[in-house]
């Protein structure tokens, strides 16, 4: 057959010797290794039982942010569907009603709020754009599921729970956010 480089080896077949013919030095050889792991420190943990903490820095699941008093924060001004580089946010915006002041901080809202987790890369850019405060990204990440419709995240997915209605939730879904706002 003709080589398409010339980096072709060619490689020697040894015949083997008594020793490697017995197979047995190889077998203690390789259970040497083994046990000689057992008293190791284990490199891996029984998750989900245990978990590792993560990294001050790491950037998991988005939360949409709500006031203390348990409005949302967000106005629908398209920032962070701007800033996105993988184009993963899409939002409708709405007009605030007179008697809807305890729902939503700003006179505008996102009426529908979308993020495709699929094409998310975690960067944290919308968190950075949102003037409002409005969106962060957590210490949690999303969950794995069998079908790629159930990645896009509406926005009674992202919504943090009311801190009034639900404060432990709440405590939870900030995260170290709550030591820094001092909930803890
Ligand atoms: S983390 Fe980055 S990629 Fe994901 S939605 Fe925000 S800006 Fe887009
Ligand atoms: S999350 Fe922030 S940047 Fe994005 S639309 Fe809402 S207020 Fe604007």
């Amino acid at each position: 057959m003709q080589a398409l480089t010339n980096r072709q080896k060619l490689v020697e077949r040894k015949p083997m010797s008594f020793i490697e013919r017995m197979y047995l030095p190889a077998i203690f050889k390789g259970m040497a290794i083994t046990f000689s792991h057992i008293f190791k420190k284990k490199p891996t943990i029984n998750y989900p039982e245990k978990k590792r903490p993560f990294s001050p820095v790491f950037r998991g699941l988005h939360i949409l942010n709500r006031d203390e008093e348990g409005r949302e924060n967000c106005t629908a001004c398209g920032l962070c569907a701007v800033a996105c580089p993988a184009e993963a946010i899409t939002m409708e915006a709405a007009e605030r009603k007179s008697n809807e002041e305890h729902l939503y901080r700003e006179e505008k809202y996102a009426a529908k709020y979308e993020i495709n987790m699929l094409r998310c890369i975690f960067c944290g850019l919308c968190e950075e754009a949102c003037p409002k405060d409005a969106i962060y990204l957590s210490e949690t990440f999303a969950p794995s599921d069998y079908q790629r419709k159930q990645f896009i995240y509406s926005k009674d997915e992202l919504l943090i729970p009311h801190p009034i209605d639900n404060p432990e939730a709440y405590k939870k879904a900030l995260g170290n956010r709550a030591k820094k706002k001092k909930l803890n």
